[in-house]
């Protein structure tokens, strides 16, 4: 398909929604001005200057056969994401995540990006709302300049709240007298530090008790749940958690006859090397110093070298509900489009997700003037859904998951809930063959797991 001029699109932001929504615009045909401030400037989570960074996890989420992220990637999948090759390329084993070398995932976005012969990249901070076909795909970390400049454009205020990202450990580091390998499900995929009750009392109570990063932007936060600190959800009860990330149950600690540990610190591979460990859950708003003093309470990490300690960042996300349109395009200029977390999804997959289908809406905008949502039953139009439609006072970011997806009278009386969701799942990808099929979209081969 030839293009005029007319049909350039920009795309601010090479993080995961923009790398993205840049790189199916490209396939689709279109010239793409992709603006990333980075390495020049560098948000305060960023390392790199390279695309698709991940700034916290190094976690894709599940690829269960029925969980949520799983049928959200597999959905992806159908659309040829480049995120989700990116992620399969650079897989590290972590049970049923799919978790990637973190370095291996973005140079691999990086070197696609650039090869791309569609693509013209500019380094670059954008500090206004560009003219023509536009999407701003800027994160939670938004430069100032332009969150200004999208204020001033929408005239509804931002909302802004904090996540927390978990330390890293060098592996090396590890005290392997008193850590195993194993896993809740039965594999060898992470590093177990066990404690005794004894052990865990004095480390909750120093946890509890530990010295906090206080800045002023953080004595108003308040978290989002799936990504709460480690001290916050401490903080709800003695034994919280022990029901959450220090869960013991299915671990079995071999220096104590094969008997289950009072609780148990979970570390991840962080690196296809295995040299970097995460602490799993552990997101933590503690000063750097008091995360080297209560971590090393755990016995394995006495002596943990840590790599990179847990931090606490801005998200900056827009009330979408009243901003946006229910194709993510704004409601004030039809030609600009939001994609990624600051339109109030929650996480990488997610993010990327916008991507797709942002690049979708604008396709078939240029070409035919109007557009075609995503169906609601599938996972990536539940969501655009949700966060176009939800009571804009209490909008908070949404991640995929089962509850966005309606059930009919008859199948919500199946009591099996995997029957449920396999019936969800399967409606979700045939409607999105079918939704592919009515907009010209050919299906994509990419669809192994
Ligand atoms: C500290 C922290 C920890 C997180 N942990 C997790 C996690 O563990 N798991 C998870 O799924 N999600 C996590 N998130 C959320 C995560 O940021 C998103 O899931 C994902 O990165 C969002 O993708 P995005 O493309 O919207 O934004 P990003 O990936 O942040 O990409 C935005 C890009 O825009 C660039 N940019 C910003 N402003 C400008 C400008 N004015 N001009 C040009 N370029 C600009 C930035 O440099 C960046 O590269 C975390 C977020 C933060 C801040």
């Amino acid at each position: 398909m030839k293009k005029s001029k007319l049909n350039d699109v920009n795309v601010v932001g090479g993080g995961l929604a923009g790398s993205e929504a840049a790189w199916q615009l490209a396939q689709l045909g279109f010239t793409v001005h992709l603006f990333e401030m980075r390495p020049k400037t560098m948000t305060p989570a960023h390392v790199s200057g390279k695309f698709g960074e991940l700034v916290c996890s190094n976690s894709l989420g599940s690829t269960l056969g029925l969980a949520p992220a799983t049928l959200l990637k597999d959905e992806m999948r159908l659309l040829d994401s480049l995120i989700i090759k990116a992620g399969e390329s650079a897989r590290v084993p972590a049970g049923s995540a799919l978790a990637v070398d973190r370095e291996a995932f973005s140079q691999g976005i990086t070197e696609v990006l650039e090869d791309h012969p569609n693509i013209v990249i500019h380094h670059e901070v954008v500090s206004e709302i560009l003219s023509g076909p536009t999407v701003i795909a800027t994160g939670p970390l938004t430069h100032e300049s332009l969150t200004e400049a999208i204020s001033d454009l929408v005239g509804a205020k931002m909302l802004s709240f904090f996540d927390a990202a978990a330390p890293i450990v060098l592996a090396e580091s590890v005290d392997m007298n008193h850590a195993f390998w194993g896993s809740r499900e039965g594999n060898q995929d992470y590093l177990n530090c066990p404690l005794t009750k004894d052990e865990y009392m004095a480390f909750y109570d120093a946890l509890i008790h530990a010295e906090q990063h206080m800045g002023h932007d953080f004595e108003s936060a308040t978290f989002f749940e799936g990504c709460l600190p480690i001290e916050e959800l401490a903080r709800r009860g003695v034994k919280t958690p022990l029901y959450g990330p220090m869960k013991p149950i299915g671990l079995e600690n071999p220096f104590e006859q094969g008997r289950r540990p009072y609780a148990v610190v979970q570390l991840r591979r962080d690196n296809a090397a295995g040299s970097l460990m995460s602490l799993v859950g552990f997101q933590t708003n503690l000063r750097w110093g008091e995360q080297k003093r209560v971590f090393g309470l755990i016995p394995a990490l006495h002596d943990a070298e840590f790599v990179r300690y847990g931090v606490m960042h801005r998200n900056t996300y827009l009330k979408s509900p009243a901003i946006l349109r229910p194709t993510l395009n704004a409601k004030v200029r039809e030609d600009l489009w939001f994609a990624g977390q600051m339109t109030g999804v929650e996480g990488y997959v997610e993010s990327a997700a916008t991507g797709i289908m942002v690049a979708r809406y604008i396709a078939q905008w240029l070409e035919h003037g109007n557009i075609q949502p995503f169906p609601r039953d599938t996972m990536m139009g539940a969501l655009a859904y949700y966060i176009t439609h939800t009571d804009p006072e209490h909008f908070q970011p949404m991640n995929a998951n089962f509850g966005l997806l309606n059930l009919p009278p008859e199948i919500q009386q199946i009591h099996d809930k995997k029957a449920r969701r396999r019936w969800l799942r399967d409606r979700a990808l045939s409607s999105l063959k079918d939704y592919l099929e009515h907009i010209g979209v050919e299906v994509s081969h990419h669809e192994t797991r």
